[in-house]
């Protein structure tokens, strides 16, 4: 969900041109300056498109796809006890294992049938890269079809975050991200989601990462895709997560957010879901010129209700929204943007929002470049003097080609040419 590392190309600044705004005398980048990233041709424009290309098979059926009593169900149509279910359910979500050998309290005879029925390998992988010290890795993995999605875990001082793809591309077509020039391939099935969770758990808690043991306590639908296309399986993967075992992992609700450019219909919905999860509104842009261009989903969901929808998601769950804002130099960073944020934020209450300003990497010569240091700090200051809480985003994994799409990207290009 945040704009990529952009390849070199000439840059075309304009002057500031942007009607009915104020101009504070900066230049203004437009998204179309340059091809989008990761662009075939100059010309090559990704369209938006919310239609979900049919599946080449189905994702074989997995315990994580199924609730409690499904399980059961299941269970029972195979001839086995249906309280075989909540065992082999504890084994997955407590022990995260979907290994027979480590079944000890199931019968050997039974074992292997419910693994191979129930527990069937989802996701395998491709390709792991370590960051931050070992504090980060990034995998790539494989599904059963051979389409590739990306999941990164992190470790901070006080959590440990997995960063996890919902949709295998994507159809949102933003300018600054590889995944949307890729297009939509298909939607994750719930238990190819939770398999991202259930190995993350696993390596935090097997000491994978820099520091010794640690606990899964974060997770966060920011990869690959827009969760919100891939609804009904989010919302299942969401209840795995949070439902104690043997139900699911017993995540805390107030550590997961799901992440939206702003489907509006859809965040309605998940406000009535009952799970008080995060909402993250990928917003880049407060004012509908600028972000028709840089989030084409705007051209349906204009700033105004999107930032409603918003608003209502946290009356509805109490729990405070977070407006992500990659700051891009020249396009998005100007001072008068900042207090129009500040100004549609306050507009429609006090302390319900949160502002996630995130830095881009340094990138000479493209559009998708960093905002100055100065810049950033009036940014940041704007915001705070309105009363807006904000915070700077840590960009973790910067080195290891950190935003959505890029590893998937660098490992098929590796792929193509060695076969060439
Ligand atoms: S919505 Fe899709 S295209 Fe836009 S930033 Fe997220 S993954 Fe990329």
């Amino acid at each position: 969900m945040s704009p990529s590392r952009a390849q070199q190309r000439p840059r075309r600044p304009q002057p500031v041109s942007i009607t009915g705004r104020p101009s504070d005398g900066r230049v203004q980048v437009m998204p179309t300056d340059q091809p989008p990233e990761g662009a075939t041709s100059p010309d090559a424009k990704p369209r938006l498109s919310f239609a979900v290309p049919a599946a080449r098979g189905k994702a074989p059926r997995h315990l994580a796809d199924l609730d409690l009593a499904g399980r059961k169900a299941a269970c029972k149509d195979s001839g086995l006890p249906s309280f075989r279910a909540d065992q082999l359910s504890r084994h997955y979500f407590t022990h995260f294992t979907r290994d027979s050998a480590d079944m000890t309290d199931l019968p050997a005879a039974q074992r292997e049938q419910l693994c191979a029925e129930l527990l069937p390998e989802l996701i395998t992988p491709v390709r792991a890269l370590r960051a931050d010290g070992g504090r980060t890795i990034k995998h790539l993995w494989e599904l059963h079809d051979g389409v590739r999605v990306e999941s990164v875990l992190m470790r901070y001082k006080e959590r440990t975050t997995l960063c996890v793809s919902s949709q295998a591309g994507c159809g949102m077509a933003c300018p600054f991200c590889a995944t949307g020039q890729m297009g939509l391939t298909r939607n994750l099935s719930t238990g190819e989601i939770v398999e991202q969770v259930r190995h993350a758990a696993r390596a935090s808690a097997a000491g994978e990462l820099t520091g010794g043991p640690a606990r899964l306590s974060n997770v966060v639908f920011m990869g690959m895709g827009e969760p919100m296309v891939n609804y009904k399986n989010v919302v299942g993967a969401l209840h795995r997560l949070i439902e104690p075992a043997p139900e699911g992992f017993g995540l805390s609700a107030r550590g997961i957010t799901v992440s939206t450019v702003g489907l509006v219909p859809l965040i309605r919905r998940l406000a009535g879901e009952g799970l008080p999860v995060t909402l993250a509104v990928s917003l880049h842009a407060p004012d509908d010129e600028l972000r028709d261009e840089l989030i084409p989903v705007n051209s349906k969901w204009k700033v105004g209700e999107l930032l409603d929808a918003a608003h209502d998601y946290f009356l509805a769950t109490g729990r405070r929204v977070s407006i992500e804002y990659a700051l891009i130099k020249d396009m998005n960073d100007h001072a008068w943007r900042a207090q129009l944020l500040a100004d549609e934020l306050n507009r429609r209450d006090t302390g319900w929002a949160h502002v996630n300003p995130i830095p881009l990497n340094p990138t000479p010569g493209s559009i998708w470049t960093c905002s100055e240091v100065a810049v950033q700090d009036m940014f940041v200051n704007t915001l705070r003097r309105a009363g807006i809480t904000t915070t700077v985003r840590d960009t973790r994994g910067s080195d290891i080609d950190g935003a959505c799409g890029q590893l998937a990207t660098e490992v098929l290009n590796q792929e193509r040419a060695k076969t060439t």
